[in-house]
């Protein structure tokens, strides 16, 4: 199976990458979409209800994008040429009302789609709609059994077997192109389950199941200490269910690392984000952020749409100064899911030209 995840994607985009050497500000080529901050879930984890994380600044669970101001960051994206779009929270983005059109109207456009759901309302026309023109769909559930997902999401006792049953009503739909996966957030109420969920995932139908440690902190010691305990029976689960069950279509990803490893390095030695000007954040309180470690954050603000068009603010001279002022090793010293690709870019800008051809 070819790579989900790969931190070089971004080397197939010549022209962006061209752009940024010259210090032209070009269209990102990815835009992670916040329609609404409201959700039907209230997961205990939920890192836009959480003080103890940098999301919860700004959010304000009201906030949402009116339709009109959706159709026109639609024709935005489409027209300046942004390559893919992703719809997720603060809220869930299927609760959204306006939601079936803005899909219809971004992959009218050209743009690819994909969204982050926790499934409850996967279902109906939103559902035939993702299964044949978005480019994956990723449920987040965590948990194998229905006490466990009822406890950690504050939802009735039925929603676990909603949701597993709108699962595998998706993968069955005729004519279904999408790609739909599980993400599996461990926690300390769910990490003996680990093994069984992946089990659980292959029956529904899945293509893959993600599985991610729950940031508790902004500090790496406290999330070594929260995850410490359960690391590597965790662990060794994941390696049982790779063995098991990879291959016919199904496959296990693991992103579970410790929080002091490379990957989620929170200390950062690099002056400069090259990849903010790759992706960046609509949120539905219309306001621009950086990426999404540092959505719903004052530290993370690039701008607002609410009196002008995405187009407009994207290309203004006060974003430009804010992307340019951005310097992980002072402002990111937190979890950042962009890492290794600034890593790579950063290497790859580095390099010095008259030594280019010693390959
Ligand atoms: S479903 Fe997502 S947005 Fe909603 S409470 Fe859970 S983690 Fe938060
Ligand atoms: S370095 Fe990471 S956390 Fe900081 S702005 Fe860039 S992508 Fe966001």
């Amino acid at each position: 199976m070819s790579q989900v995840y790969s931190n070089a994607k971004i080397f197939h985009f010549h022209q962006k990458l061209s752009a940024m050497q010259a210090g032209r500000l070009t269209a990102p080529l990815h835009v992670r979409l916040k329609p609404t901050n409201r959700c039907n879930h209230r997961c205990n984890y939920c890192c836009y209800r959480s003080e103890a994380l940098l999301l919860s600044e700004l959010m304000r669970v009201q906030d949402e994008i009116p339709r009109d101001k959706m159709l026109e960051i639609a024709a935005d994206l489409s027209g300046m040429g942004v390559r893919a779009v992703t719809f997720t929270g603060g809220g869930e983005p299927l609760v959204y009302p306006h939601i079936v059109e803005a899909i219809e109207q971004l992959t009218a456009g050209g743009v690819k789609v994909a969204m982050l759901t926790n499934g409850a309302l996967l279902a109906g026309k939103a559902a035939d709609l993702l299964a044949r023109r978005a480019v994956w769909v990723r449920v987040s559930m965590d948990a194998a059994d229905a006490g466990t997902y009822a406890a950690s999401r504050g939802v009735g006792a039925g929603e676990f077997d909603r949701v597993c049953g709108n699962i595998a009503d998706f993968c069955r739909i005729d004519g279904r192109t999408c790609t739909i996966g599980l993400n599996l957030i461990v926690t300390s109420e769910n990490n003996r389950q680990v093994l069984d969920f992946l089990r659980m995932a292959k029956g529904l139908g899945v293509e893959h199941v993600k599985v991610s440690c729950a940031v508790i902190s902004t500090q790496p010691h406290e999330n070594a200490h929260y995850q410490e305990p359960f690391f590597e029976s965790v662990k060794a689960q994941i390696a049982l269910g790779q063995a098991e069950l990879a291959g016919d279509g199904f496959e296990v990803i693991d992103k579970f690392h410790r929080p002091d490893s490379r990957q989620e390095s929170f200390a950062r030695s690099y002056t400069s984000c090259p990849f903010a000007q790759c992706l960046t954040v609509i949120a539905a309180d219309l306001n621009l952020y950086t990426c999404q470690d540092k959505a719903y954050s004052a530290a993370g603000l690039l701008g607002s749409i609410r009196d002008q068009s995405f187009r407009q603010a994207w290309s203004s001279e006060g974003l430009r100064r804010k992307l340019a002022a951005i310097n992980p090793s002072v402002h990111c010293r937190h979890h950042c899911v962009a890492e290794g690709k600034n890593l790579a870019l950063l290497d790859y800008f580095g390099a010095d030209p008259e030594h280019l051809d010693f390959v």
